[in-house]
């Protein structure tokens, strides 16, 4: 009997369409590919029951899912953030979790800063004013330029090191706050350490965003933090929707409590057409592509299907999360 990979979740269709690079690794694991497509969660439950390894993008894996599971060996996030996937209930019945934490740092970092630019350059007003017609450079004052301004990272991991240099090329100077991260990182990347969060949101002139979504940074930006922060300052999110909150930012950009902001996430992915900040003359929004170049989608399912190959075939996986599994 051939051992079975599932896989789940729009967005693995989405980006993949026909799966064919999968089926053919897959054979190197004497595995076959199952596609779910079905959102049934009874569906979805009978399918990993006897499934050896299952692949998925932004499809919960709840504990009463992973206890269903009678003898998968690994659950991969086909993405950077795993936070729909329940890693303490994988642990405990011995299934690695890995992600895929490599394959994107640089396309999201540049995506972050072409919106930081966007937003700073009132891009979309400007647009709006020639595509009506119009010439009149008047709609984007006051405009101001970034060189001398200050970039607040939060969050200085992979995605966050590589605002710095960014930052620097451009005359600005990067600032960032991470509990996480020890002094030395701070010095070797060149980004001075705020301790604070407050202190980092009112004394920058730009915001970008590159935490993990957890119970923790969870509606981290709120209105009072937006209070905090200068009314010339821009936001820029592109990490996970859920880490602002999505009404008080409207309120804010609305109210001039901020200038602008740019964003690939939002709190619920597609987002109602009657979402306002789609349709807020200060706010730029993307549509979660910050991951996506051709050559990324390469890596994506390259680096994928390495681990879970590797995994299939008894050897130890490069990138779980739950590392404890393997002891
Ligand atoms: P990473 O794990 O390398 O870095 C995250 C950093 O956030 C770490 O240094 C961590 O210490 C820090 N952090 C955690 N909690 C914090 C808190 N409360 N306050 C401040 N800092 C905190 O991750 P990464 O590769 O840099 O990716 C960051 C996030 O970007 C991912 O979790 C993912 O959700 C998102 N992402 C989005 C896209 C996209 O297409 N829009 C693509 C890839 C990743």
């Amino acid at each position: 009997m051939p051992k079975t990979i599932v896989t789940a979740g729009d967005r693995v269709y989405l980006k993949f369409f026909d799966l064919e690079y999968f089926e053919k690794r897959a054979v190197e694991a004497d595995a076959v590919i199952d596609r779910c497509t079905s959102l049934d969660e009874h569906e979805f439950s009978g399918r990993i029951q006897g499934a050896d390894a299952l692949i998925v993008i932004d499809r919960p894996v709840l504990r009463t899912h992973v206890e269903k599971m009678e003898r998968c060996r690994i659950v991969l996030a086909l993405e950077v953030g795993y936070d729909f996937i329940d890693v303490g209930a994988c642990s405990q019945r011995g299934i690695v979790v890995s992600n895929m934490p490599l394959y994107c740092t640089g396309e999201v970092a540049l995506h972050a800063f072409m919106l930081l630019l966007a937003v700073q350059r009132k891009l979309k007003p400007l647009m709006a004013e020639t595509a009506g017609g119009g010439w009149d450079y008047n709609v984007c004052k006051p405009l101001c330029f970034t060189a001398g301004k200050k970039l607040g990272i939060i969050g200085l991991g992979r995605i966050g090191r590589r605002m710095v240099p960014k930052a620097k090329a451009f005359g600005m100077e990067p600032v960032a706050y991470d509990p996480y991260v020890a002094d030395d990182i701070f010095e070797l990347t060149g980004a001075a350490r705020c301790y604070e969060l407050d202190e980092l949101l009112s004394t920058v002139d730009c915001v970008t965003l590159h935490v993990p979504l957890t119970n923790e940074t969870r509606h981290m930006i709120g209105a009072r933090e937006l209070r905090l922060m200068k009314k010339e300052a821009i936001l820029v999110n592109t990490c996970r929707g859920m880490v602002v909150d999505e009404k008080s930012l409207y309120v804010a950009l609305s109210d001039g409590i901020i200038a602008g902001a740019g964003l690939d996430v939002l709190e619920t992915e597609p987002p109602e057409s009657t979402n306002p900040l789609l349709h807020c003359a200060q706010c730029i929004v993307t549509p979660h592509v910050a991951w996506y170049s051709k050559e990324s989608l390469d890596r994506l399912k390259v680096q994928g299907m390495d681990e879970v190959v590797r995994v299939l075939n008894g050897g130890r996986p490069r990138y779980a999360v739950n590392p404890e599994v393997l002891s």
